[in-house]
């Protein structure tokens, strides 16, 4: 429809309605760390998403994936990782790699990202999406991220984009001192909290309320 009548054009109004996007959803609620707004910017939603969602990828809802999965709301993907806290030299553990949209903000963020999905076949379009797109600095594993990578530890950030019943202690071990674990807990009815390390041991704090579909797993 729309992407045959614009025709070549398509593409500049993805990109449009992109701007549109970060100005409206993500600025509008108060994310304003310039760094995450180009990053948001950079990456195309649009192109982790199904081929019947193009046209919806700018909006301001998650998106069905395979498998009964979603991809994240774009100001939830934006808010998450401006909580992770990143300047450029960071390596990042992220748990759920789902479509590969986080990833690849992450990706713009910091150094090196390593990513875990429980599912395959996610993790294997994820992969290839993301290496169709350049991204030379994401590692990829399939299994269950509630043990983390150990083998990679530790990290100065890890995100996790389902809900946990209650923060892994395997993730948290494997967080650098000062480092920040941004994590949905809960069940039904769930809590953005950021856990940190410091010096007189783990701390926690709400963030808001959110809807993650769960973790899945031991
Ligand atoms: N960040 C993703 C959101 C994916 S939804 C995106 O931007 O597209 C959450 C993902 O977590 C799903 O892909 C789901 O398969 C995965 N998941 C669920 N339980 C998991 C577990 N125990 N370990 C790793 N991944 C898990």
């Amino acid at each position: 429809m729309i992407d045959k009548i614009l025709g070549p054009r398509y593409d500049a109004y993805l990109a449009f309605i992109r701007k549109a996007m970060i100005k409206d959803q993500i600025e509008a609620r108060g994310v304003r760390d310039p760094r995450v707004l180009a990053a948001m910017d950079k990456v195309c939603r649009h192109c982790f998403v199904t081929e019947d969602m193009v046209s919806r990828a700018y909006e301001d809802y998650p998106l069905p994936l395979h498998g009964g999965q979603t991809i994240s709301q774009p100001y939830i993907v934006a808010l998450m990782s401006e909580l992770a806290e990143l300047k450029g030299p960071e390596r990042v553990l992220e748990i759920g790699t789902g479509s590969g949209y986080q990833t690849a903000v992450l990706a713009e963020l910091a150094a090196g990202v390593c990513t875990v999905e429980l599912l395959p076949e996610l993790a294997a379009g994820a992969r290839a999406r993301l290496a169709g797109l350049g991204y030379a600095n994401v590692e990829f594993r399939t299994g269950d991220g509630a043990e983390g990578w150990a083998e990679r530890a530790p990290y100065d950030a890890i995100v996790v984009t389902c809900a946990a019943k209650a923060v892994p202690p395997a993730l948290l071990g494997q967080l650098k001192p000062g480092g920040r674990l941004v994590i949905p807990v809960g069940g039904e009815e769930q809590t953005l909290k950021v856990a940190t390390k410091g010096p007189e041991g783990a701390r926690e704090r709400d963030v808001c309320a959110v809807r993650f579909v769960p973790m899945l797993g031991k």
